[in-house]
């Protein structure tokens, strides 16, 4: 589909309707959707009673924001009122959530037409959207492939064309390593830049909602309006937001200098080299733009992996213990103790990865272990931000490969949950650091499979990030292939 500010401009030139541009956004999810498989549940009525509205509002004469008209799809992680949430689980099957998520209710606000809800890793516990009790996503750029995960179908969406662009979450990845295997634009915030209000919660020290999107314009116009303080999230920052789209420049000609440092740890084994080669040309890029490119090394960022797989769990094992048959969501009929009911209810509605975590984090937690494991987490968890830290005293941006392949055959990983994890090598110390990361295009392998590009900001400063992937991104062409999947 167009850009945000083209629809923008069709819409108050009056060449399209927002109606004219729902109806275009719901035919081609009905074209590509029996084959991509992005959407756990469409949403056509809500979304031409949203663009309804819109047009009223043209009609009257009234200002309409960027965002009025555009259609997008949210992941089912977030909460919206009167439409059904799953998380794509079983345990959540039924689930009509009686509140909105602030970033839904943003969006409403800004008369954002939503066009459904996404697939996902079962609560967003994954890295292939294989995950989902209900459906296998497909990678437009091969049905036979992977999205990423977990926010597979947001990413999958976005790049088969369904919708403008799209809310994803990432804890250890999730919306930049689905980015990268679907060759579009994909930004986790810093931790605390965007609500978590009503977003389901996975690890709640980590969870970030963020945009994706083909361009990074479109990326840095959907956070200025997802961002900002929440008195509803208690690690809600208090911070002023930027018109984040306004501070794009095609350069990187600054004064001083811009410095971009390369994370040498990152490349080198487990690298698939046509990856590999295609960030190096990449940087290349990057110093003919201006900016001057060090090497800078994080000799920690190694254990990013192994801590966040202590944390993460440990906070999932605390934050699922809400779906116990009585509170809400499923209950299994027939039980002859409260016991029983419990027990039957989570085998019956967690899928084997969710049990999997909840294991792992219940051990991690318990008494005798506590002390061995997640408070030693927590504290490698603070030297992997020192290297951040230490870096970012040189530097002002650093980049790395999103993930260390391109997207990989349906099935081909199921069976090894260590292999799964791996691939997001890159992208969980950056959670763990609480920074902002963006995967940008920027290649294809021999398959003609997109390559990401991972950029990564200091605390706050979303608006550098978004500076150098505009720059990178308008001066080359991979953002302007489409998936062949016609
Ligand atoms: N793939 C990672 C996991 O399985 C990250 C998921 C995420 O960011 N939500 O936990």
């Amino acid at each position: 589909m167009a850009s945000i500010r083209e629809l923008h401009k069709q819409l108050i030139r009056k060449e399209k309707s927002a109606v004219e541009i729902a109806q275009e956004a719901i035919e081609r999810i009905q074209t590509v959707e029996p084959k991509v498989h992005s959407f756990l549940c469409m949403t056509a009525e809500h979304a031409l009673e949203q663009a309804r509205q819109v047009d009223a509002k043209i009609a009257a004469g009234e200002e309409i924001g960027l965002l009025a008209g555009i259609p997008m799809g949210i992941k089912d992680n977030m909460c919206t009122k009167g439409i059904r949430t799953t998380c794509a689980s079983r345990i959540l099957e039924n689930f009509v959530p009686p509140y909105e998520s602030t970033v839904t209710q943003k969006l409403k606000d800004a008369g954002a037409v939503m066009v459904g809800k996404t697939n996902l890793d079962e609560f967003a516990m994954g890295s292939s959207t294989e995950n989902s009790a209900y459906q296998v996503t497909c990678n437009p750029w091969d049905l036979s492939r992977v999205p990423g995960g977990s926010s597979g179908g947001s990413a999958a969406a976005v790049a088969a064309g369904e919708c403008v662009v799209s809310l994803g979450s990432d804890t250890g990845g999730s919306i930049r390593q689905p980015a990268s295997l679907c060759g579009v634009v994909g930004l986790k915030p810093t931790y605390g830049l965007v609500s978590r209000y009503g977003l389901v919660a996975f690890a709640s020290s980590l969870d970030q909602i963020g945009p994706l999107s083909t361009t990074v314009e479109d990326a840095a116009i959907l956070l200025s309006e997802i961002a900002g303080h929440d008195p509803k999230d208690a690690t809600s920052l208090k911070v002023e937001i930027p018109d984040y789209a306004k501070l794009l420049k095609p350069d990187l000609k600054r004064k001083g200098g811009l410095k971009i440092g390369v994370i040498q740890e990152t490349f080198g084994q487990g690298l698939d080299p046509v990856v590999e080669q295609a960030v190096k040309a990449a940087i290349e890029q990057l110093q003919e733009l201006g900016a001057e490119i060090h090497v800078v090394s994080c000799p920690r960022f190694r254990y990013g992996l192994p801590t966040y797989y202590i944390i993460a769990p440990s906070e999932a094992s605390a934050n699922l213990a809400r779906y116990d048959g009585v509170r809400y969501g499923l209950r299994t009929a027939e039980s002859d103790s409260l016991l029983s009911m419990y027990t039957k209810t989570r085998a019956a509605g967690f899928g084997a990865e969710v049990k999997r975590r909840i294991m792992l984090g219940t051990y991690a937690l318990s008494a005798g272990y506590y002390d061995a494991y997640y408070l030693k987490a927590q504290k490698v968890r603070t030297l992997v931000k020192q290297d951040f830290e230490t870096a970012f005293k040189k530097v002002d941006v650093l980049v790395c490969p999103t993930a260390p392949t391109t997207a990989f055959k349906a099935g081909e990983k199921t069976e090894d949950p260590l292999s799964m994890y791996l691939l997001d090598l890159m992208t969980i110390p950056v959670s763990l650091a609480g920074l902002p990361g963006i995967s940008v295009p920027c290649g294809f392998d021999q398959r003609g499979l997109p390559i990401g590009m991972q950029l990564i900001g200091n605390v706050l400063r979303e608006d550098q990030l978004l500076q150098v992937a505009y720059a990178y991104e308008q001066s080359t062409k991979w953002h302007l292939s489409k998936p062949p999947l016609e």
